[in-house]
Order: structure tokens, then C-alpha cells, then sequence
């Protein structure tokens, strides 16, 4: 079913790192580690739903286009789906299908009642109007109309997304039901049920994790020297959130480059710039340009890839010179490349932990949602903090009771979670 989706372009390009065949090597790492039965393994290897919806949408000029929209259900042992819708060229339902089943690892790593699910189309939003990315995300969500639902599956913001989509997804959703239903999706705007804290979640649960990372080796944020690769809803929070915590962040880019500055960025300021100018960061006062490339191999303290997947690879991993990686995005540490990461002393934050915070916000606001009582943001951010804390000291114990690195200790403590949950409840019929 999947390889019939992997084009052609995809099978013959010599780089090509199937996401898929990634993610499920990871979770035959963790069976074998935790010696799980070869049923069990057999069963999470495949996603339990997989939907492809048509899109017709009416561009701006008349003209129609038919647009390919994914959802892919890994998990629901644990609770209903969940996960990010992404709008971005790169979507296949192969990459799609990945995501989900780390979606299904990571909520059983941090210990909530979710499985695993996400969305996708291949679209580029610079180039759609606001009115045919609206038209877009409510026929996506009307196409997807019985598959998802508060107790069902409920989507959130990723990447090309936000509170925006959320918002049209929502209504379409409660108009087609007949009533408001604010619990179908996570991430949206405050005013119709979403949490305070919400929208910088993922970037705060990444500087709880490195704070904790850098405290395990004797060394406080204040004054560490960070890089950040990407400078979207992640990597922007990250970087101010660090930058309050006293942390220098040397360097950041987007996909039209980087820039460094040795005494550390002002980061307020460059938020406001790269609002203004929507160019990217380059141009930035009192700063030099640097490439993509470059950035990942400085000399830092603490290295944070926040844009795309397979960012370190075999070819430029010998140049790192982090003493920490932290995976704010997904998957930007190929496999081989961890292990020589590993081999070298590196600490590579795995992505399933180091990117948990928005998925932890989604659940907390998802809670405020069906309790009807909304908290201040310190609440949330307190709750926050404690769940990423948690997770991260009891992959550390993991992998240190094991002897394994961190991203096979994460992964068994998320796969291992499921697997019981599977084998207590059986299998129907
Ligand atoms: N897209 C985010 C992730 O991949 C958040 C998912 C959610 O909140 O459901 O973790």
C-alpha cells in the first residue's frame, strides 16, 4: 500500500531515505530491546487507517486544481488519534505515515491518553491567498468529516499550519455536525477554546529539555552557546526562550539562510525584524550571513535543528561540533548519523522527547476544553514543565538501566507503553 505511493523520482534519487522503512527500524530496534513478541511487532508496524482524500479547489484565478490530502491513523490502543496537519511540498503519505507512528510513541512516552495520527498535503502555502488555503482546509475537513472527532481523532497545528487552519477546521467541522465542537482539534485561537501557551509549546518544552540536559553536565543555560537551524513556530520560541534564560544563541536560519554573531543574537529584536521584512533573518544588523550547512557544524554547546528531517547525515556528521543535539524537528538525525553522534559523546536529545510540548499543550487544552474551566498561562506552562521534566529523567534512567542511547531508551519506554496496553486489551475478534 505504501510503496505504490512512492514516486518514481523518490525510488531512483540515490539520497533518498524512505521515512517509513526509518521510523519502523526504530521500532524494531525497541521490540528487539524489550523482547517484544513478533505479533505485537507485526501489528504497530502498520498504520490502522490510511486515507487519501481528493481537494478540488477554486484558485483565485478560476481555475480548479485537485490537491491530494492525507491522514494516516497509526495507534488508538491508548486513546483517540492525534497529531499535526502539515502543509508543505515535501508531504508524501510515505513521510505522513511516519509521523503518525511517532506521534503513537511519543504521547505513550509522555503519558497521555492519546494514539498516534497525522495529516498532510504537498502545498506550499506561500503560494496560495489566504482565501484558497481557507478553501483548501475546509474541504480537507469536510472530506474527513467521519474520521475525525473529539473522542475520534483531532488534529493541530504543524508545520505550515496554525491556530488559522485550526480555527476553519473547526468551524467546518461544527457547521457539518450542527453544533460547536471546539474538542476537535488542539492549537486553535483562544477565543473559541484554545490554551494560553499553546502556540509557544514546542519551542518551551525544547529549552525544559536542553536546560535539563545541560544541568545533567554540570552547566546552567545562562551562557550556553546555542545554533538553531530554522526559525519558524519552534525554533523562533526556542531561541527566545532561551535568550531570557540568559542563553546565547550565536546563530539561526530559515530556508534562505542563516546569520552568526559571536557575542549572541538579540533575539526580541530579530523576531520583530524577520516580522517586518518576511524575508528570513539574513540582513539583520550586526551580523554575518551563514549557510544552512555551516550553521549545523559550528562550534556550540548546543545544536538545535527546528526545520526539516534528515538534516544530519552520514556525509556531515564528522564536522559536528555540539556537544548537545536537540531534535526539535523531526527525525533531523538520520539514524547512522546518531550512532557516530553516540559513539563520539554527543547527546542527541531524541525528537519524540525534544518536541513533545506541543502535543503535551494540545492534551492540556484538550482537558480544559471537556472540563469547561480554562487556566492562566503559568498553569499551563507549570503543567508543562512537569511532564516534560518526567519524560526526559525517566528516558535517562532508561538509558542508563540498559545501557542504550537515548533514542532507542525513548523509544522503548513509548513503544514498550503500547505493547502492554495491546496485550491487556487483547485482540478483536
Ligand atoms: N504537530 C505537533 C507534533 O508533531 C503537535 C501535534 C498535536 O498537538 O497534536 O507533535
Amino acid at each position: 500500500m505504501l510503496s505504490s505511493s512512492l514516486s518514481q523520482l523518490e525510488k531512483e534519487s540515490p539520497a533518498y531515505i524512505c521515512p517509513y522503512d526509518q521510523a519502523c527500524s526504530y521500532l524494531e530496534e525497541a521490540a528487539k530491546e524489550l523482547k517484544l513478541d513478533q505479533s505485537i511487532l507485526e501489528v504497530l508496524s502498520h498504520p490502522r487507517k490510511v486515507v487519501t482524500v481528493s481537494i478540488p479547489v477554486k484558485r483565485d484565478n478560476s481555475q480548479v486544481q485537485v490537491l491530494a490530502g492525507h491522514r494516516v491513523q497509526h495507534c488508538d490502543i491508548l486513546g483517540p488519534y492525534k497529531g499535526g496537519t502539515r502543509y508543505h511540498p515535501a508531504v508524501t503519505l510515505r513521510e505522513v505515515s511516519a509521523l503518525a507512528m511517532l506521534m503513537t510513541w511519543k504521547c505513550a512516552l509522555l503519558g497521555i491518553p492519546y494514539g498516534g495520527a497525522k495529516g498532510g498535503i504537498a502545498i506550499d502555502p506561500k503560494f496560495y491567498s489566504v482565501g484558497e488555503l481557507e478553501r483548501i482546509t475546509r474541504r480537507y475537513t469536510s472530506e474527513l468529516i467521519k474520521d475525525i472527532g473529539p473522542a475520534v481523532d483531532i488534529p493541530a497545528p504543524d508545520m505550515g499550519t496554525s491556530a488559522r487552519e485550526m480555527a476553519w477546521m473547526m468551524d467546518t467541522y461544527s457547521v457539518n455536525v450542527g453544533h460547536a465542537v471546539p474538542g476537535v482539534v488542539t492549537g486553535k485561537p483562544i477565543s473559541i477554546g484554545g490554551s494560553r501557551g499553546r502556540e509557544m509549546a514546542t519551542g518551551r518544552g525544547v529549552m525544559f529539555i536542553i536546560r535539563e540536559a545541560l544541568a545533567d553536565k554540570g552547566q546552567s543555560l545562562a551562557g550556553a552557546r546555542i545554533a538553531i537551524q530554522g526559525f519558524g513556530n519552534v525554533g523562533s520560541a526556542a531561541a527566545l526562550l532561551l535568550h531570557e534564560a540568559g542563553a546565547k544563541v550565536i546563530a539561526v536560519s530559515t530556508g534562505s539562510g542563516g546569520i552568526f554573531c559571536e557575542d549572541g543574537l538579540d533575539i526580541p529584536a530579530l523576531k520583530a525584524y524577520v516580522a517586518e521584512n518576511r524575508k528570513g533573518v539574513v540582513g539583520f544588523e550586526h551580523t554575518t550571513p551563514i549557510s544552512n550547512a555551516d550553521l549545523l557544524t559550528l562550534p556550540c554547546d548546543v545544536l538545535i535543528p527546528a526545520a526539516l528531517e534528515n538534516q544530519i547525515t552520514e556525509d556531515n556528521v564528522n564536522q559536528i561540533q555540539a556537544k548537545i543535539v536537540a531534535e526539535a524537528a523531526n527525525g533531523p538525525v538520520t539514524l547512522v548519523a546518531n550512532q557516530v553522534l553516540e559513539s563520539k559523546g554527543v547527546t542527541v536529545l531524541p525528537d519524540i522527547l525534544a518536541n513533545a510540548g506541543g502535543v503535551v499543550v494540545s492534551y492540556l487544552e484538550w482537558v480544559q476544553g471537556l472540563s469547561y474551566v480554562f487556566w492562566d498561562e503559568e498553569r499551563v506552562n507549570k503543567e508543562l514543565e512537569n511532564l516534560m521534566v518526567q519524560a526526559y529523567r525517566q528516558v535517562m534512567q532508561q538509558s542508563k538501566i540498559r545501557q542504550i542511547p537515548l533514542r532507542l531508551a525513548a523509544y522503548t519506554l513509548g513503544v514498550g507503553r503500547v505493547a502492554q496496553a495491546l496485550s491487556d486489551r487483547g485482540l478483536y475478534p
